[in-house]
């Protein structure tokens, strides 16, 4: 695991994290993300949007495909952010906080591009951009569209553990994760 001194030197999220809602983070060389066909397993057998959207699978490719991917970039961003909501055993609840995640999730992508890095960010939620995915027809948001992290084959609560970063609180809180793999040296 990487110091955050170690960080600054690549680039400087402390910079400007604090500016947003991020509850926790940490960053982690991209090479220390677990990745594993279970996942996806998990995805095959237990969810409903397996197969309905070009942000999970088999739309995201193979689990070594999405690793090679990701492992194209240096370091991984690991954060969360939270949400208040009555109930957050009611899932349209939950789903119901997933745009203003993302829309931090942008935002930080943002950040990183500003300083020169490239980025490849994954969310906590299949994409629901459109009402209807397209899926298998050409997306309608390349590019904007952000996949998964499950769907990558990389186990969330794995993530949360290394990096010792809380996932459960109370039954009035939403805890989303976002990831972001990023390359790139601070050109300030
Ligand atoms: S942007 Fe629309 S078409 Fe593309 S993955 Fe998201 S829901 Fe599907």
């Amino acid at each position: 695991m990487n110091s955050r001194t170690e960080l600054q030197k690549i680039i400087p999220v402390d910079d400007f994290i604090s500016q947003y809602p991020v509850c926790q983070y940490m960053v982690l060389d991209a090479a220390e993300i677990p990745f594993s066909e279970k996942v996806r397993h998990i995805c095959r057998t237990e969810c409903g949007r397996y197969g309905k959207s070009w942000s999970c699978p088999p739309g995201v490719g193979e689990v070594e495909e999405c690793r090679q991917k990701c492992l194209q970039y240096e370091k991984a961003l690991v954060f969360t952010t939270l949400a208040e909501v009555n109930d957050a055993s009611v899932l349209s609840e939950t789903l119901a906080t997933r745009a203003g995640h993302e829309e931090i999730t942008r935002s930080l992508v943002g950040e990183l591009k500003a300083r020169g890095a490239t980025c490849l960010p994954l969310s906590g939620e299949s994409c629901q951009i459109c009402e209807q995915c397209a899926y298998p027809q050409p997306c309608r948001h390349p590019g904007y569209a952000i996949p998964c992290i499950e769907s990558y084959g990389i186990l969330v609560t794995e993530i949360a553990e290394k990096c010792g970063i809380d996932f459960l609180y109370d039954m009035h809180t939403v805890t989303w994760f976002g990831l972001i793999f990023f390359s790139g040296k601070n050109r300030c």
